[in-house]
């Protein structure tokens, strides 16, 4: 599976020049990285400008409403999105459930509308201490509370991101065997409500202090697609480092599909496969 970093830039920032000018100046580093797919997921204020601007790029909205139109005053829709050519939209990020009191109702409402409007949703789930021993519950409630009433089909473009909430912006990154176990949990959850089948195709991504020197060991797990990235994708070089180590990887997991058949290494469990960026569902 292609590797897949979205590029949260949250309120940064300040002005239009800076914002213009680190697109620019990230967009002429990763222009010929192949191997990715990157997403900048700047303010609302500049999308519609830089989306139609800066071709062939994917944009994402940090945040949606689920009502099609009306008297809702300050929010965006969905066919505004769409017209400002934006393919991805974040959902239920920790900081709306912290700051703006986004309930799990209103994270579920937003996950439908996206995936109904044809748009990528990249549903953001994770525990909020760092000493929280329960972890696969409170990943399991959040999944089932945003995915409750969705139809197996509509799931091809859901994305969920593993966003321990201890670890974003806070320079402490969580492991990768850690992020690679909730990355089970959550297929395991969507399995059990959906099928293996639509378990294995969501993407997972990994999303808390993630920087060009710790990606390498988020990516190398194979049941990680991707990552979510704040901090990091504010700063050019640094964003830039990240994503051509990212291709890097990516590139050297293509190349492990080659082999027609795969031993299971030890230690795995059944039903892993090498190369697919899937890992079984226990
Ligand atoms: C985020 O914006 O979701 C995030 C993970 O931020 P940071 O990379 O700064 O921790």
């Amino acid at each position: 599976m292609r590797k897949l970093i979205i590029a949260n830039w949250k309120m940064n920032p300040q002005n239009y020049a800076e914002a213009e000018q680190l697109l620019a100046a990230v967009l002429g580093g990763v222009k010929r990285i192949r191997g990715v797919t990157v997403v900048f997921c700047p303010p609302f204020v500049w999308l519609t400008d830089f989306s139609h601007k800066m071709r062939p790029v994917s944009f994402g909205a940090q945040d949606v409403f689920w009502e099609l139109a009306g008297a809702y005053t300050g929010e965006v829709s969905l066919s505004m999105l769409q017209t400002s050519r934006v393919s991805h939209v974040i959902v239920g990020h920790s900081e709306r459930r912290r700051w703006l009191g986004e309930t799990d109702e209103m994270v579920r409402r937003k996950v439908a509308a996206v995936l109904a409007a044809g748009l990528t949703a990249i549903l953001c789930v994770g525990e909020e201490s760092r000493e929280q021993d329960n972890v696969s519950a409170v990943l399991e409630q959040q999944l089932v509370a945003a995915l409750g009433g969705l139809a197996k089909a509509s799931l091809a473009r859901l994305v969920v991101a593993y966003e321990p909430v201890w670890a974003i912006g806070t320079g402490e990154a969580d492991s990768s065997s850690n992020a690679l176990s909730a990355a089970i949990t959550i297929r395991k959850v969507i399995r059990d409500r959906f099928d293996q089948k639509v378990a294995q195709s969501v993407p997972v991504l990994y999303g808390g202090s993630v920087s060009s020197e710790n990606i390498v060991s988020f990516l190398s797990e194979e049941g990680i697609d991707g990552a979510l990235v704040g901090g990091a994708s504010l700063r050019a070089s640094e964003f830039i480092e990240l994503v051509r180590r990212a291709a890097a990887v990516s590139r050297s997991q293509g190349r492990l599909k080659l082999p027609v058949s795969t031993p299971r290494p030890p230690g795995r469990t059944a039903g892993w496969k090498k190369g697919t960026g899937v890992q079984p569902v226990a």
